[in-house]
């Protein structure tokens, strides 16, 4: 093939549209499909060879582009939304929706849509791109936007991969100092399902000046502990905790950057403590340093908030889960809600095949789902840690029917471009 390979079997790298062009064309003779990867990912292996060959962007990463008249930057779609940002901050730019860690690239983020816990203000990713050059299927190259092929367009954001390769994009960006933003965290806490999801709803339609939001519940199987208690034993039970946090801007003094100073040590401390805690024995430590991550510091620069995750620890290091996410109406969000966290404890209670399920919640105000639901969304996902390691088919196949019975009665949208 035309493409400069890389060490790995049937990996290409390509370094420019012309490149992806060929590689497109010389593979449509092979019966194996060709994978489209954005970047490089430490914590996820690739496709194993027998799957298919792997076309990675990782090459194709130039910021091309500021234009900070029209507030637009133009990048390869292989460009780390990190390294983009960075080049934007020397112009007082930044771009309004990251993904949570440091190297997704602008062309995966637009593929799946991207979502970050700015989007009640900004939408999805995707809702800021205002052009993008791709590669067919057939190898054919070329370009669509939000005024011209507007169906393509779309066909191709949120498409996986599937509509077409992306290889360049015109993004939207917003005048901001992501550095001397600094933010003051607003938390409420819960201890009941059914009030955190009422303060959710409430935050979301009405989200005020919050710069960003979240809502985070987590609820644990009965622990199987007993400690002695007299003369019997007593049972741990459930923890059952939920957190609402919107972060607000405020004027950072000497007392608060000392803070951030601290809190950004400490995260940096537990992200060490979990990454060297490895194997099954680690996943208590592991699951620790998560769920630290539920109490948003009280004060933090927006850089910060934007990849908190990463400096701690990423999802995939905690063990074999089952993830669904959608985007309910919000004239139906409390009821989606409602509806999936009964599905997913009623199984658990019955099966025991989840351990800790946790959701996670935003408001999203997207363009391009409100051309189509004519209304504003909030986002939820659920995650669900498995025990075993994987779910029996029979038990996959009712939950799913029973989360796609949830979407058709509440007009839920799966956030799946896999699916
Ligand atoms: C369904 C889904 C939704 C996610 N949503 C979020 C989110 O909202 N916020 C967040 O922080 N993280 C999210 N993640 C996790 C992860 O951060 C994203 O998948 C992110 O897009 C990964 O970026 P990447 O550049 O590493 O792309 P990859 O992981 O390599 O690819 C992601 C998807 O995009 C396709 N793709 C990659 N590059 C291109 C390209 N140039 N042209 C066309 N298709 C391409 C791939 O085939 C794959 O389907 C999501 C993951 C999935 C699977």
């Amino acid at each position: 093939m035309s493409t400069p390979v890389s060490t790995l079997p049937e990996e290409f790298l390509p370094r420019d549209t012309a490149d992806v062009v060929r590689t497109v064309r010389d593979s449509r003779k092979s019966t194996k499909p060709l994978i489209i990867r954005g970047g490089e990912r430490p914590d996820e292996e690739l496709a194993p060879p027998e799957q298919g060959a792997v076309l990675s962007m990782r090459r194709m990463n130039r910021v091309q582009v500021v234009d900070a008249d029209a507030r637009t930057v133009r990048v390869q779609a292989g460009a780390r939304l990190s390294d983009i940002d960075r080049t934007l901050g020397a112009h007082g730019l930044g771009l309004p929706i990251v993904g949570d860690h440091r190297d997704i690239t602008a062309g995966g983020f637009a593929a799946v849509g991207g979502l970050s816990t700015a989007s009640h203000r900004y939408g999805m990713f995707s809702d800021n791109v205002v052009e993008l050059e791709y590669v067919d299927q057939d190898g054919r190259f070329g370009t669509c936007g939000r005024n011209h092929h507007t169906e393509r367009f779309h066909r191709i954001l949120g498409g996986g991969g599937r509509t077409g390769i992306i290889t360049a994009l015109t993004l939207e960006v917003r005048e901001t100092d992501k550095d001397r933003t600094w933010l003051t965290t607003d938390a409420h806490r819960f201890l009941d399902f059914d009030t955190f999801v009422e303060q959710a709803f409430k935050e979301i339609q009405s989200p005020g000046e919050s710069m960003l939001q979240v809502g985070r519940w987590v609820d644990t199987a009965p622990l199987k502990v007993s400690r002695p208690v007299g003369t019997g034993h007593v049972q741990l039970g459930t923890v059952r905790f939920g957190q609402w946090s919107s972060l607000y801007p405020t004027q950072p003094n000497l007392s608060l950057r000392a803070r951030r100073e601290v809190g950004a040590r400490a995260r940096k401390s537990l992200g060490a403590i979990a990454s060297s805690a490895s194997g099954r024995a680690g996943m208590p430590v592991r699951n620790a340093a998560a769920g630290a991550l539920m109490f948003a510091p009280k004060v933090l620069t927006l850089r910060d908030a934007e990849y908190l995750a990463d400096t701690v620890i990423s999802s995939s290091e905690r063990g074999p889960a089952y993830r669904i996410s959608v985007f309910a109406p919000l004239s139906t969000y409390p009821r989606v809600f409602h509806g999936l966290h009964d599905l997913f404890s009623g199984h658990r209670e019955r099966t025991g095949c989840f351990t800790v399920i946790s959701a996670l919640t935003y408001g999203v105000r997207s363009r391009y789902l409100r051309e189509l639901d004519n209304e504003d969304h909030g986002f939820i996902t659920f995650t669900c840690r498995l025990r075993p390691a994987a779910l029996p088919s029979e038990l996959l196949r009712d939950i799913v029917s029973g989360i796609d019975e949830i979407c058709r009665t509440e007009r839920a949208r799966r956030y799946d471009p896999t699916d």
